[in-house]
């Protein structure tokens, strides 16, 4: 079995590098171990010079990994200057040959996730932990933890980062990253086409007892979530969990056109009811919805300068692209994104009878006409009050139809 040890940078009395109100030590040691878990889903066994927040010496990093003998050792840390530097670099020593392509294979794996361009490059440096380690070692300095942007990257982009990195390891181990199937393949994306129709989703809500509006208003989350390139039953399903089917019963009602709860740009309490921003009406409201879903996650064009989202904060941007990751971000409740995914699974499974079913059942109608005394029956669709024009019924009466080119003629025939 491949043996990794990973090291996660400072710890204890030593917080490294601060920044943006967070700490270097524990940047390092959340993103470490998430590195950890995807390792070991690829049978992998590691290592960790801590687990804890914990200070430990940089020599002691060292000889713990030689002691056990394991095939590489990874660094893990935040970079920081002035503020204004920005982006990653990795670490092997000088002349160390294994150590250079396995800090490359990090590196590109970085690049290519897209997480962010700001490329530093691959560098050598003298430090105690690649120097002493006698396997092939690396260090990773992910981001720069004084910049504002670099900072949100390490906040809320870190399950990305971590993923990325574990790639890079695996890269240069030889092992082919797979998508963890029980944590990735089946999570469900908020950007995509819709998955489920409009029909499907009115269904579903009359299913669930919602409120007429919220029913009636169907059409609408539909067609500004696809504008937004966001999948509607997203967007529709959040509404019901955030509005209680729009029965309100909160501290908000209906009047305030508000689909998901959301809050001014102070913010305040759950329970205050002026902490909740209030809507011109339902078309404003469900865009403001919309927008914020699609800054979480990620979509092209965010964030939008014009936007009625009155909390449209950059940062948020790409931190949330999947709705089971919705939970303890958009709402604290960490079950908020897998209850809201049961949802759409129920929307998808409505069955609705279909147009060709509903004509059929219709069809099987005699329908009695009493005209001018003159007794006729004929087959069709009866419903009352409907504006239809009984174009087969004008056959009994000895018109001639002719159908042709979507139009149709009717003429009296001459012989009758
Ligand atoms: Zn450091």
């Amino acid at each position: 079995m491949v043996k990794v040890f990973l090291d996660p940078g400072h710890g204890g009395s030593d917080p490294g590098a601060l920044g943006n109100g967070l700490r270097e030590k524990d940047i390092a040691l959340s993103a470490t171990l998430k590195i950890g878990e995807i390792l070991k889903n690829h049978n992998v066994e590691v290592y960790y010079s801590r687990t804890t927040d914990v200070f430990i010496e940089l020599s002691e990093r060292a000889r713990k990994a030689n002691n056990i003998g394991t095939n590489i050792f990874v660094s893990i840390h935040c970079n920081a200057y002035d503020g204004t530097a920005k982006g990653v670099e990795t670490y092997s020593y000088p002349g160390a040959v294994q150590g250079a392509k396995l800090s490359k294979n990090i590196l590109d794996s970085i690049i290519a996730s897209g997480v962010y361009a700001s490329n530093r490059g691959t560098k050598t440096a003298n430090f105690a932990v690649l120097r002493e380690t006698n396997m092939t070692a690396a260090l990773v300095e992910m981001a720069f933890i004084d910049n504002p942007q670099d900072a949100d990257i390490l906040k809320y982009r870190q399950d990305d980062l971590a993923k990325a990195i574990s790639k890079g390891i695996l890269n240069y181990l030889g092992i082919k990253y797979v998508a963890n199937n029980k944590e990735e393949t089946k999570k469900t994306p908020i950007i995509g086409k819709a998955t489920a129709t409009v029909e499907q989703m009115k269904k579903w809500a009359m299913d669930k007892g919602a409120n007429q509006k919220f029913i009636d208003l169907a059409p609408l989350f539909y067609s500004i979530s696809n504008k937004a390139g966001i999948n509607p039953i997203v967007t529709y399903t959040q509404s019901a969990k955030e509005t209680g089917y729009m029965k309100f019963g909160g501290v908000l009602d209906i009047t305030y056109n508000n689909p998901c709860g959301m809050k001014i740009l102070a913010g305040g309490g759950d329970k205050d009811p002026n902490a909740h921003k209030r809507f011109e009406n339902w078309e404003e409201g469900i865009q403001a919805q919309v927008d914020h879903l699609a800054l979480y996650a990620g979509a092209n064009g965010y964030p939008k300068s014009n936007t009625p989202d009155p909390r449209h904060f950059p940062y948020l941007k790409g931190s949330a692209a999947t709705v089971e990751s919705l939970g303890g971000k958009w709402a604290p409740s960490s079950s908020y994104g897998t209850d809201i995914a049961k949802m759409i699974k129920e929307v998808e499974n409505t069955k609705v009878p279909s147009m060709e079913e509903a004509k059929e059942e219709k069809q099987l109608n005699k329908i009695k006409i009493d005209l001018h005394g003159k007794q006729l029956e004929v087959k069709g669709i009866y419903e009352e009050g409907a504006n239809y024009i009984p174009v087969r019924f004008l056959e009994n009466l000895g018109y001639k139809i002719d159908w042709k080119n979507g139009a149709v003629t009717i003429n009296y025939k001459e012989d009758k």
